[in-house]
């Protein structure tokens, strides 16, 4: 086969902040800038290295941001004191809270005190809920980013078998939901798979579109796949290198085994994850919108 599409992320991140910038506009012209009140608990370096990329676009765009930062023996009580007081604030249009949170809160607890409209992460229940039904309000920045690369490079699901692999309720199961809409661009025949699923192989190679987004280095190999198949890699893992830092960036596809194979794929880095920060933005946009 000729060399693979590469789907660029990183491309549509920007046409996406391009075709923001008059809505900030318009919403700048009365007298409201979009704000993100983005709240961490605890010092996991990886949630911090999140919160930063996140808030660092916002910045760049001259949108309101701030980091609420807690100490990692915060009390569920304490940290639900601070979402009321965010929900109350006319600033914040949005609110993020960086999962995961220490053991002594619950998370499923903490998201549905959010209030659902300025739940720019789409996690509330009445969010994922309007979702489900195919009204979707909030749409979680993730799935939300892969639909748009598939729109901006003409991929249409119509008639097409989606494999998605993973049921996380921020990647796997909400993009199994968006793909199978009786929508434009959507409306595709999709299956999931999990750790319950014996021999995934079995299904991805019927796959024409396969979503993988489950956490395991290089999982989807060349041999699990049909001639021609799209592949939208969301993982984002850590492996040892002998580079500055020590390590790689490698996604849940191998690379090397699947781009023969493959007529277009997301790379790591570069591909889904630009699209989650542009996501959250346009979200955040939305929600000042919905406030005027
Ligand atoms: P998660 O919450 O850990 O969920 C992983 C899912 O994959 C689960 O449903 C799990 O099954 C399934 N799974 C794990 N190992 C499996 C295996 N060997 N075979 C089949 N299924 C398996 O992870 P997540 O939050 O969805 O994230 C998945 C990956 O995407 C991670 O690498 C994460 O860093 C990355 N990510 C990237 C972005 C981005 O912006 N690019 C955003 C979010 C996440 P069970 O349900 O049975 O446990």
């Amino acid at each position: 086969m000729s060399e693979p599409l590469i789907l660029s992320g990183k491309d549509v991140s920007q046409s996406v902040y391009t075709s923001l910038l008059n809505r900030i506009s318009i919403l700048k012209d009365q007298n409201i800038t979009p704000g993100l009140a983005v709240v961490i608990v605890g010092e996991d370096p990886a949630s911090q290295v999140y919160v930063r990329s996140k808030t660092k676009k916002f910045k760049q765009l001259n949108l309101n941001t701030e980091s609420f930062k807690l100490p990692d023996s915060t009390s569920e009580d304490e940290l639900l004191n601070l979402i009321h007081n965010l929900n109350e604030n006319d600033q914040f249009h949005g609110i993020l809270v960086q999962l995961p949170l220490p053991r002594q809160i619950d998370s499923q607890h903490v998201l549905e005190t959010i209030n659902p409209k300025k739940d720019v992460d789409g996690f509330h229940p009445e969010n994922v809920g309007l979702l489900s039904i195919g009204r979707p309000r909030f749409v979680p920045c993730t799935p939300k980013g892969i639909m748009r690369i598939l729109s901006h490079y003409n991929i249409d699901l119509k008639g097409k078998h989606v494999v998605v692999v993973g049921r996380s309720n921020i990647v796997g199961r909400p993009i199994s939901i968006l793909t199978s809409l009786k929508q434009e661009g959507s409306n595709g025949t999709t299956t999931i798979c999990h750790s319950g699923t014996p021999d995934i192989s079995q299904f991805t190679k019927s796959a024409d579109v396969i979503i993988v987004a489950l956490g395991v280095p290089q999982f989807l190999t060349g041999d699990m796949l049909k001639d021609g198949a799209v592949v939208i890699d969301v993982g984002i893992n850590r492996m040892d290198a002998d580079t500055e830092k020590g390590y790689k960036l490698v996604g849940d596809a191998h690379w090397e085994s699947i781009s023969s194979k493959i007529s277009a794929a997301t790379p790591v880095p570069g591909g889904v994850g630009p699209m989650t920060i542009a996501m959250l933005v346009e979200n955040t946009v939305e929600a000042a919108e919905n406030s005027v």
